[in-house]
């Protein structure tokens, strides 16, 4: 097979990052009835499409979709403009329904071909899905550049690229972020006829503007907006003037017909709603902070280490249910709103809290979950790497009246060995929720000393999920539950939250001299805990 050829393929099933995958015949006389696996971008499941080769590997390819000769049932019309080239929304031409299969069977097949799990969908639940999967995130992060006509670009960057593509909207995000992003792009582009020094040039790694972040509470209405810079500051009257272009973008969505009627204005304490399916979303926004965050470095790394404020406090304001959160501009916030009340609440079942219980909550971010446990637990202990996090966590706590408490900031890896080492103390349950690469292994081997009852995994990468677990079971864990909760539609991303508990036949024996060809305990899992 070589370049530029042309086949018709039909795509049989999607692979992790969202390309369509098929399977063309080549005339091979010495194997005769050979397939070559081909990739192809933009492609759903089920479609019939004409491809070209554009790149021939040892034992697959890589085709571009030419032209679709019969759509798949599934394919739809994308809600936004901007679907293929973005690199966000690899799944909006997919039916929603087909995106949440595409996310059971990754979180699947994970489990079984890297987990090592038998049979693994006999443990997963019916995945969560949106009603809604448009308008949902609470976060943006817009990257600022130079065009080639000399015009500002805000928006995406292409997929796998730096390229950014100009956008005016983003159907997943929040409506503010249209009218923030029409304002500041003219103010900039007014600015950028007498000073070319404003906006960031990537190549050059010069100029000041990089990125636009927005993160809006949406109980709350409450929005922050964090101005990344590549320098120490900016000029006070260039604050003013952009601060003006933010407050003026709240005052155009607020003026919309539709946000007369109020459900929640922004205050420190309404919502107190316990009821699971209820999500007061506020309808009008509040510009409760302004930062600037310094960021010189020449990196993929959007934010800085030091943030300043410029308007407002700073930190927003949201609630999950009815726990309220303080959330700076450093810390990591779930992007999902009304996902994360249905993660968090899935998390919390699997923990099967009574009162009596200590629970570890590991990589605990501002205290989200530590909190939804500490209302049900005797004690919550948290360690999280951000200080600014850790500083939210505490205040967090004391807000909610909460005082069953500790937070750490640190390494996991480091200061959870090292605690235990110290203190012996045996938690009932534990939570992890890792950044994408898991769990470090040092971690994982003090979680299996520490015995816990339960162990909930809550995971936004299926494959390291599946790594850890693996690791796990090799130390007597086992699968007990598997949910996977859409927190990131239309990309191929995935939340999973997984039980895992010790095998209990095997530690009811634990101090016993024990007959192993006498138990009927055939797994390498279950002999490693008689080690
Ligand atoms: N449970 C929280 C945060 C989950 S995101 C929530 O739901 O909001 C993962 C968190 O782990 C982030 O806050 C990140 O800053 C933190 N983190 C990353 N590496 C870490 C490490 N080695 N030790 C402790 N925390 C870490």
């Amino acid at each position: 097979m070589n370049k530029n050829e042309e086949y018709t393929v039909t795509i049989e099933d999607m692979g992790a990052d969202g390309e369509g995958i098929g399977h063309i015949s080549v005339n091979d006389a010495s194997n005769p009835g050979m397939k070559v696996t081909v990739f192809v971008k933009d492609t759903v499941v089920g479609d019939e499409a004409r491809v070209k080769i554009i790149k021939v590997k040892k034992s697959f390819v890589y085709g571009r979709l030419m032209e679709i000769i019969k759509p798949s049932p599934y394919r739809v019309r994308t809600a936004c403009e901007y679907a293929k080239s973005c690199g966000g929304c690899f799944l909006m031409h997919m039916s929603y329904d087909k995106q949440l299969e595409y996310k059971f069977n990754k979180v699947k097949n994970c489990l079984e071909r890297i987990g090592g799990i038998k049979d693994a969908e006999a443990y997963m639940e019916k995945v969560c899905g949106m009603e809604k999967p448009y308008n949902f995130r609470n976060k943006m992060q817009f990257p600022v550049g130079l065009g080639k006509d000399g015009k500002v670009k805000i928006g995406f960057y292409a997929g796998r690229t730096h390229s950014i593509i100009d956008i005016n909207e983003c159907v997943i995000g929040h409506d503010i972020n249209t009218f923030i992003i029409k304002n500041i792009r003219k103010w900039m582009d007014a600015k950028l006829e007498t000073d070319n020094s404003l906006v960031y040039n990537e190549e050059l790694h010069k100029g000041l503007i990089r990125h636009i972040v927005t993160r809006i509470g949406y109980t709350t209405g409450e929005l922050g907006i964090c101005v990344v810079i590549n320098g120490d500051g900016l000029k006070k009257k260039l604050c003013d003037e952009m601060t003006g272009c933010f407050i003026a973008a709240v005052e155009e969505y607020n003026a919309l017909p539709d946000k007369d009627d109020n459900i929640n204005a922004s205050t420190d304490n309404d919502v107190s709603k316990n009821d699971d399916s209820y999500f007061p979303v506020s309808n009008k926004v509040s510009l409760a902070s302004v930062s600037l965050n310094i960021n010189k470095e020449k990196t993929n790394k959007i934010l800085g280490d030091k943030s300043v404020t410029i308007y407002g406090r700073d930190y927003i304001k949201d609630y999950i249910g009815d726990t309220c959160f303080n959330i700076s501009p450093q810390s990591f916030y779930q992007v999902n709103p009304i996902q994360t009340k249905v993660l968090y609440d899935k998390a919390l079942s699997y923990a099967n809290l009574t009162g009596k219980e200590t629970v570890w909550d590991m990589y605990c971010g501002i205290g989200t979950i530590s909190l939804f446990l500490a209302k049900k637990a005797k004690k919550v202990y948290g360690v999280e790497i951000i200080p600014s996090a850790i500083e939210d966590a505490k205040k967090n706590a004391i807000m909610n009246g909460l005082d069953n408490t500790e937070f750490y900031c640190g390494k996991a890896e480091e200061v959870v060995p090292k605690l235990y080492r110290e203190n012996g103390i045996k938690p009932d349950v534990i939570v992890v929720d890792p950044p994408r690469k898991g769990c470090d292994i040092s971690l994982l081997d003090t979680i299996s000393d520490m015995s816990p009852e339960r162990l909930v995994y809550v995971s936004c990468d299926p494959a390291t999920l599946a790594r850890d677990i693996k690791y796990l079971g090799d130390k007597g864990f086992k699968v007990k539950k598997v949910a996977v909760v859409d927190q990131f539609c239309h990309s191929v991303h995935v939340e999973t939250v997984c039980l895992l508990s010790k095998l209990s036949e095997a530690k009811h024996h634990i101090n016993v001299k024990v007959d192993m060809d006498e138990l009927d305990l055939t797994s390498a899992e279950a002999k490693a805990t008689y080690k």
